[in-house]
């Protein structure tokens, strides 16, 4: 689908400007099907709001964030829909509500589950209500009695870390989804040099491959998202799925950025989370770790963490990040992606950011300090001293 840009007219547009007014964000102006500017600054704080790239135009992911958005709680019933799952800010909305009781609905991703059918359940038996795990009239009265009184941890957030606690610091036999971006007819940035060009597919491609023989050596199971040249491009919804049917452990998207400004450079850490503070503990502390050894060891600007809510972070059920490893579009940044050593300095970062996650909190190292060579020679000795006779 083409976006949905400054300059279009039409139905489409009157209904993005209705959804954009009763978000207050936008005067509501009668019969106007024009995307003007006013409409423009509207989608851009929208985007703001909901952690999407802030470009002002509707693409399929600002489309499906609008059309969420529609929803308030309580405004229809919530129930779990084979095989086409409700979402939208009511879900949302009440999946936060139940985390904050301590109901474990899994991540407040804004899609009614399974796990939200059978969080709303327990919460309904608990109420004394029949336990049909969907969210009617009755049910929303019996949380709206309960109000903001009852409000515990977020247990999901304590159970990522306790499952990685338990799994001890050993990287053997974990799985790791690596997730170039882009790919197939879309390239991602691209940037001339003389007859060549260079291409953010293909480096995040070869940034993937090298990373995943790093990971593999130290005894964790390793898949790409994508090819070297995929027939289609893999939207990012696909690339969350396909991490969760694998039960990945850790999900490492990879990009490059780009600017107009040839002086932009540097890297950044993306992790889940919201604007309301909502965050993926150990998303956040992957990202952390990413991002401190890819500068240690690289040199590249720190352009810090970041916390997103991205659909490719928002529906991975593992502790998830994606790197933007430098600007394609700056000079500094360019001459050092195209070095295959810089390329193998930024793997070995991010292996030893990996092994550092499972490292206990107390016995963690400092920042540079893993020597990842030795990574592989320790997986093989665990393996020959585990393996059966
Ligand atoms: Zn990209």
């Amino acid at each position: 689908m083409r976006p949905i840009r400054p300059g279009d007219r039409g139905p489409a547009v009157r209904e993005i400007r209705s959804i954009l007014a009763r978000l207050d964000l936008l005067a509501p102006a009668v019969g106007a099907d024009e995307f003007n500017a006013d409409t423009e600054r509207a989608v851009r704080a929208f985007q703001q709001s909901r952690g999407l790239s802030v470009d002002g135009r509707v693409g399929p992911e600002t489309w499906r964030a609008l059309d969420a958005a529609r929803w308030r709680l309580g405004a229809r019933t919530l129930y779990h829909a084979v095989p086409e799952p409700l979402a939208g800010e009511d879900v949302r909305t009440l999946q936060e509500r139940l985390l904050e009781m301590g109901y474990d609905v899994g991540r407040a991703d804004a899609v009614y589950g399974v796990r939200t059918a059978r969080a709303v359940a327990q919460f309904q038996r608990e109420m004394g209500l029949v336990p049909d795990g969907s969210c009617g009239p009755h049910t929303m009265n019996a949380l709206r009695r309960l109000g903001r009184k009852v409000v515990g941890g977020r247990p999901q957030w304590l159970r990522e870390s306790d499952a990685i606690r338990q799994a001890g610091p050993t990287l053997v036999g974990r799985t790791v989804v690596i997730d170039p971006g882009h790919g197939g007819a879309d390239p991602g940035v691209v940037v001339p040099d003389g007859p060549l060009c260079w291409s953010e597919a293909d480096l995040v491609h070869d940034l993937a491959s090298r990373l995943e023989g790093r990971l593999a050596a130290a005894g964790m199971r390793v898949q790409l998202t994508r090819g070297p040249a995929p027939a289609a491009p893999l939207p990012d919804v696909e690339r969350a799925e396909l991490a969760n049917a694998l039960n990945a452990d850790v999900f490492i998207s990879l990009h490059v950025d780009c600017h107009t400004n040839p002086a932009a450079d540097g890297v950044a850490t993306y992790h889940y989370g919201t604007d309301n503070g909502v965050t993926s503990a150990t998303g956040e502390r992957l990202a952390g770790l990413v991002q401190r050894e890819i500068v240690a060891r690289t040199g590249l600007r720190d352009c810090r963490t970041h916390a997103k809510s991205w659909e490719l972070l928002r529906l991975t059920r593992m502790p998830a990040v994606r790197v933007e490893v430098g600007y394609l579009t700056s000079p500094t940044d360019l001459a050092r992606l195209i070095d295959p050593r810089f390329r193998d300095r930024v793997v070995d970062a991010i292996v030893a950011a990996v092994q550092r996650m499972y490292f206990p909190i107390e016995r963690d190292v400092p920042t540079g300090s893993i020597n990842v060579s030795e990574l592989r020679a320790a997986a093989a000795s665990r393996v020959a001293t585990t393996a059966p006779a």
